[in-house]
């Protein structure tokens, strides 16, 4: 399928024009948003600032959460149909050298819904080819190349935004505004903003850097592992391997935003020691080939919880008029770094919410609460485990230790596996007993 020829938008609605819904930004999350309330008979407003199909400076792994509303958003046929990289296991490294791959539920694997891992410019450039088609059949609209640059509030609620194409400024109304432009989002900033709420927390923003390389020894081209490695000099953050499909591999490199003003560390220089210097990788690195111009550095914004949260965990994420959602609304996970399945999962959720009849004078307040809340409750364990995940690992010993057990105990590998299938599972890594049994008997 030729996936990489340009979108067609139509034509650009009129200044003033209003819609049931205007949705910022459109990468995963702003895709999801914008199709699911097309889906639902909405006349939706789609901006985005690039023009298709672009690059997101991104790991490229869509796992299984991901996989499920790909599904839903009816493109997981078109997915498969386009190339790429069928993740069946993880490996793990430990700063003294040990590495142990856990494999992914075979049945999983064997019906296609483990996770896959595919440049971010094909992946996006589906789900916004989907929501383009969606939102232009329902006489919506959408438009590239617009960069939204004010948030207009009236009476404590959204009410629409301002932006430019093509040097013109159009503003743009609505009952509805999604917030679903990454960690910049302006509707986020607005949101946080107007209740004197902080949007950023570098405790629990990352920083991370992203090369292309073909070459890279003992990667397969088609199918096979990632693979996440704590390297002594990286720690606290991890050094990564995700081969992308036809020898082409993801590697980056990510590391919490204070940690990283603390070691004073600028990741690109971090990577290049990895590969050149590392006695393990400078070996699996000393024939390969960085694809020029991929060197790219970005931010996730973590789901962790704060400490002291002035209102909704983990941060305030919507108001009257307006829902963010992905990263917009701080949803990566804190120990993976995986974001796309929430960025889909909460664009579900707030397209749910949005009820097409009754909130034609607005989005009330008190659905903005109830979002905040089933998000966080749909969301909550999995993200607080995550984040002890995250703080465990910055333990060198008990990496090396934890690791070293794994490769030799089946249970813990078998254990691993169902942490990795389901975050519930995540739960039993709590557990002091289950720990003391697993890892010492
Ligand atoms: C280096 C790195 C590695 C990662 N690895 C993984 C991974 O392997 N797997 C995973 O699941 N997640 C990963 N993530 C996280 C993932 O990239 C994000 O969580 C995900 O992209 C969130 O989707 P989103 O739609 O919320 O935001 P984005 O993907 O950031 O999309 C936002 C969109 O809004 C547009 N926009 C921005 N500002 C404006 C504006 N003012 N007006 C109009 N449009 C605007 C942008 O052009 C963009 O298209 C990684 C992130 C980084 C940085």
């Amino acid at each position: 399928m030729d996936w990489d020829e340009p979108i067609d938008s139509g034509t650009v609605p009129d200044d003033g024009s209003s819609f049931d819904a205007i949705v910022v930004g459109g990468g995963p999350g702003g895709s999801a948003a914008a199709a699911f309330l097309a889906m639902k008979g909405a006349k939706v407003l789609l901006l985005e600032k690039a023009i298709y199909p672009r690059d997101k400076t991104c790991g490229d792994a869509v796992g299984g959460k991901s996989l499920k509303h790909v599904e839903e958003l009816g493109i997981k046929d078109i997915l498969e149909e386009t190339p790429h990289f069928r993740v069946d296991g993880i490996v793990f490294g430990a700063p003294n050298g040990k590495e142990v791959r856990i494999a992914l539920p075979e049945e999983e694997v064997e019906q296609r819904e483990a996770g896959y891992s595919l440049p971010r410019r094909q992946f996006d450039t589906l789900l916004f080819r989907n929501a383009n088609e969606k939102v232009l059949e329902k006489g919506g609209a959408v438009i590239q190349g617009f960069i939204v640059k004010r948030v207009h509030i009236e009476n404590d609620a959204v009410t629409g935004i301002s932006g430019v194409h093509e040097k013109m400024e159009y503003r743009f109304n609505a009952p509805l505004t999604i917030g679903a432009a990454g960690y910049t989002c302006p509707v986020a900033k607005a949101v946080t903003g107007h209740h004197d709420e902080p949007m950023v927390d570098k405790d629990h923003y990352c920083g991370a850097y992203r090369e292309y390389w073909t070459g890279v020894e003992g990667c397969n081209d088609w199918k096979g592992s990632i693979e996440i490695h704590f390297i002594d000099g990286v720690i606290p953050g991890y050094f990564w391997i995700f081969p992308v499909g036809n020898g082409v591999v993801n590697v980056g490199i990510g590391m919490v935003i204070t940690e990283m003003d603390k070691q004073k560390v600028k990741l690109r220089g971090l990577q290049e020691w990895v590969i050149k210097e590392d006695a393990k990788f400078s070996k699996r690195f000393a024939n390969a080939k960085m694809i020029k111009k991929s060197g790219k550095g970005f931010q996730l914004p973590f789901g962790s919880p704060r400490k002291k949260a002035p209102s909704f965990q983990p941060r305030r994420s919507a108001m009257a008029g307006a829902i963010c959602v992905g990263d917009a609304a701080s949803l990566v996970d804190p120990f993976t770094g995986e974001g796309i399945g929430n960025a889909l999962l909460s664009a579900k959720l707030a397209s749910d919410l949005f009820d097409l009849e009754k909130h034609r004078e607005g989005l009330p307040s008190e659905i903005a609460d109830e979002y905040q809340h089933k998000l966080w409750g749909e969301l909550s364990a999995e993200l607080t485990n995550s984040y002890k995940l995250q703080r465990l690992v910055k333990k060198k010993w008990l990496m090396n230790f934890f690791i070293g057990r794994a490769v030799k105990k089946e249970e813990l590998q078998r254990a691993l596996t169902d942490m990795i299938a389901s975050k519930e599972a995540q739960g039993q890594f709590h557990s002091k007993w289950w720990m003391i049994k697993t890892l010492l008997f």
